[in-house]
């Protein structure tokens, strides 16, 4: 449906019965960090997961007033059979643990009350060792040098056009995907070569700082905040072997727990890479649920409770698409 409808059906109320109509799906929105439309740097237009404040806030007016946004521990205590969930139920969810959830969401969610979960990296928001897929776009988005060749393992050299900012997110996108399928060695090899190319004064871009323990703590005594774990060190869980596929899960699990003096039930995993090894072996870890993207909802009686479906919710998503978007899938 083009813009204009959608507008149009969105000021026609048009999602109303829709709603209702799937009021026993559950779904589940991922986000990742958030920015300001008048504090941009050009990285915020890198891949899909960063979103404005403004078209956040009227998200979380949306869903307050359409739909009840529900707390990670509500869904455990459904999936265990001790209680059943409200009609229209949504579970909102964001993925790392970047700063920007504590400084620029944070104060949206508490002005409208809405419960939250945070799937954090331990070793991200404890160590402040960035993510990788923050390091090529970082990389990308400061190298001065407008033409880069890189050499990826077992293939050719390719040559990426950095001219422009939209060349520049081009780059970063093909190289992301690319190193997607490698694992973290192979993977080290193309990006420090990258950051070998940065000039010396590079500062980290607000936008891929991380939570630290203060900010989480905040955020958790409020009462809103659920952490989840996204692992330790955000790797392709269906590249790992068995050790580095218990470490990831159970250390996360460990570090979360004695860190914020919390039980952590839920797990998602980095890149949406998952297969039945990684499922078993998160609930032998002692999880409740596990955290896909499969851009479609949730039918609480047939759901699998490691393979819980969500829908990212990208920059440009406008409220009407939004709305829409919620009610149709
Ligand atoms: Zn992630």
């Amino acid at each position: 449906m083009k813009c204009a409808l959608k507008s149009l059906a969105y000021n026609m109320y048009v999602y109303k019965p829709l709603v209702w109509m799937r009021k026993k799906k559950i779904t589940v929105l991922m986000y990742h960090g958030f920015y300001q439309r008048d504090k941009i740097d050009g990285l915020e237009s890198f891949g899909s997961r960063w979103c404005s404040t403004s078209e956040y806030e009227k998200q979380i007016h949306h869903l307050r007033s359409n739909y009840n946004v529900i707390s990670m521990d509500q869904l455990v205590a459904t999936l265990n059979g001790d209680q059943p969930l409200p009609d229209n139920p949504v579970l909102i969810t964001m993925d790392d643990g970047y700063e920007s959830n504590f400084t620029l969401a944070y104060p949206i969610l508490k002005k409208y009350q809405v419960p939250f979960t945070v799937f954090t990296t331990t070793d991200f928001v404890g160590k402040g060792q960035l993510l990788w897929a923050d390091r090529i776009d970082t990389a990308i988005r400061f190298i001065e040098n407008p033409h880069l060749n890189i050499c990826f393992p077992d293939g050719p050299e390719i040559a990426f056009d950095l001219s422009d900012l939209s060349a520049r997110s081009l780059a970063a996108q093909t190289i992301r995907t690319k190193l997607q399928i490698l694992d973290q060695s192979h993977r080290e090899i193309v990006i420090s070569a990258l950051e070998a190319q940065l000039p010396k004064e590079t500062e980290l871009p607000p936008l891929c700082r991380p939570l630290n323990e203060e900010q989480l703590t905040e955020m958790s005594k409020g009462g809103l905040l659920t952490i989840g774990s996204h692992t330790v060190t955000h790797p392709n869980l269906t590249l790992c072997s068995e050790n580095e596929l218990q470490f990831e899960l159970s250390e996360s699990k460990k570090i979360i727990e004695e860190t914020f003096h919390t039980e952590c039930h839920s797990i998602c995993y980095p890149g949406s890479a998952y297969n039945q090894l990684v499922t078993k072996a998160s609930e032998k870890a002692g999880y409740t649920c596990g955290f896909v993207i499969e851009e479609r909802s949730n039918s609480l009686d047939t759901m699998n409770p490691f393979t819980i479906q969500r829908l990212g919710i990208s920059r440009d998503l406008s409220l009407p698409e939004f709305a829409l978007r919620l009610c149709t899938r």
